[in-house]
């Protein structure tokens, strides 16, 4: 049985953005239901809305171990991505397996339109795709072979050279990038709140109420702190803590990312940028920035990865990540130097050695989907949609999408986990230069 302190939180997230709200309480005493999914992130709220559609007279417990928007849904960067970008270029034998993810990514994004449609400038949806961009030579190379694949691939997209990214976004720093038409920019804990209230009448959410133990059997036992349920089905959407329920110790890793936002800028600082209004710029280095401007006027940038065992940044080592997240903005932004950041927030991501994704019956009527790889907002709403359906003995065009994920690499034990994982998540800084 797990511990409590296994789900720490903190407050530096997109949440504290946003103006305080309501709880929903903790779950206590003794249930009994059909359907039980745990996570509360993208993945388990867009399973327990395509469940409460498909079985429209049960109840439908979703249980969150934190409080709403503080996993890695509400602390991502917000780009709702169509078209993935896959690292080591392009290669045309990989075409039919390129298309079956961006398939995917659009099935989400389209899920996501829909259902944020009601709050939609709440959580500041803003579908016009993002940027690509390189600042150095190793991802100027990426670059090239970016374009063959959008090509290839004939994904919509304009080519934008430096003088055409300095009028748009109001800096000098990259050397070429490109815009792919296909995506949307999200506040992302806004999100994640958003599309907790529209949940069908017959999902219960219960927030602060992490499971700490499943018993196997039928049905299957979940063991809280201060209650039970008793589920027919379990759909676990826990993202990188699924070993800690004792599954996919050896398949699954986690990344810990940071990153800072500026207070809002001024008319004049925003004049200072370029034509375009609410940004976001991808790096084309797997290490590199990711950099945006947001609705409400603030520049935000993450920058840095790294394995902290499945934890959020203390204080200290934050604040000492803020220092190279300072450095990578007035870098991108010299006419800002006075700017001063507001906060910095950390978040954690699920990835696996050769990012891959979880999708699928585990045991018994235990089905789990995630670990996308920092890449999970769209994909995670698909995927855990489609979970929801194949759980019921569902059959689609998107489940078999979902089914043909490579399987997951095997990661070796402790202490060799610790290092094996350390070595991956440094590995995306080799070769990054002027894109960190
Ligand atoms: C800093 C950062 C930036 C990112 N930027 C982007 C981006 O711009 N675009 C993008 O597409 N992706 C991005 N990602 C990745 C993306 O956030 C994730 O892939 C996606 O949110 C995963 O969704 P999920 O629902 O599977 O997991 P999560 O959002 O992590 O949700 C899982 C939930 O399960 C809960 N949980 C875990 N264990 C238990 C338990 N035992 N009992 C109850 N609850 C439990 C957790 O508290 C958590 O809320 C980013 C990630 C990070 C960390």
């Amino acid at each position: 049985m797990i511990r409590d302190v296994d789900f720490p939180s903190d407050r530096h997230g997109w949440a504290e953005l946003l103006q305080g709200r309501p709880a929903r309480p903790p779950l206590t005493g003794a249930h009994r239901v059909p359907w039980t999914v745990v996570g509360a992130g993208v993945t388990g709220l867009a399973a327990a809305h395509r469940l409460a559609e498909l079985h429209p007279g049960a109840e439908i417990l979703l249980l969150e171990a934190r409080l709403l928007g503080q996993g890695a849904t509400g602390r991502s960067s917000g780009f709702v991505v169509a078209t993935s970008r896959f690292g080591g270029g392009f290669t045309a034998d990989k075409i039919e397996s390129y298309r079956r993810v961006n398939r995917i990514n659009r099935a989400g994004l389209e899920l996501l339109r829909t259902r944020t449609a009601g709050f939609a400038s709440d959580c500041l949806w803003r579908e016009d795709g993002f940027v690509h961009a390189a600042a150095d030579r190793g991802a100027m190379r990426e670059y090239d072979r970016f374009l063959r694949y959008l090509e290839a691939l004939e994904i919509a997209h304009t080519p934008l050279d430096a003088a055409a990214l300095r009028a748009r976004l109001g800096t000098a720093h990259y050397r070429a990038g490109v815009h792919v038409h296909g995506g949307a920019l999200v506040q992302p804990a806004a999100l994640a709140r958003g599309l907790a209230d529209g949940l069908p009448g017959n999902v219960r959410l219960h927030e602060e109420s992490p499971v700490l133990a499943i018993e196997r059997g039928a049905p299957l036992t979940l063991r809280l702190r201060e209650g039970e349920v008793r589920t027919d089905n379990l759909i676990l959407a826990v993202n990188y803590e699924a070993p800690k329920l004792g599954l996919l110790r050896r398949r699954l890793a986690a990344s810990t990312l940071s990153g800072s936002f500026t207070r809002a800028l001024s008319d004049d600082e925003l004049a200072s940028l370029g034509s375009a209004r609410d940004w976001g710029v991808l790096s084309l280095h797997g290490g590199g920035a990711t950099l945006r401007l947001t609705a409400d006027r603030r520049l935000c940038l993450r920058n840095t990865a790294e394995y902290n065992g499945g934890a959020l940044l203390p204080e200290a080592r934050l604040a000492r990540r803020q220092a190279i997240h300072r450095a990578a903005f007035e870098t991108r932004f010299p006419q800002l130097k006075h700017v001063p950041f507001e906060f910095a927030w950390s978040g954690v991501e699920g990835i696996s050695r050769n990012a891959t994704n979880f999708f699928g019956r585990q045991a018994d009527t235990i089905y789990l989907a995630g670990g996308y790889n920092g890449s999970g907002l769209s994909r995670g709403t698909a995927f855990g949609t489609a979970l929801a359906e194949y759980a019921g003995g569902g059959q689609s065009r998107l489940i078999e999408d979902c089914l043909n994920s490579a399987p997951a690499a095997w990661i070796p034990p402790r202490p060799f986990l610790d290092i094996g994982a350390a070595l991956t998540v440094r590995a995306r800084f080799r070769g990054v230069g002027r894109d960190r």
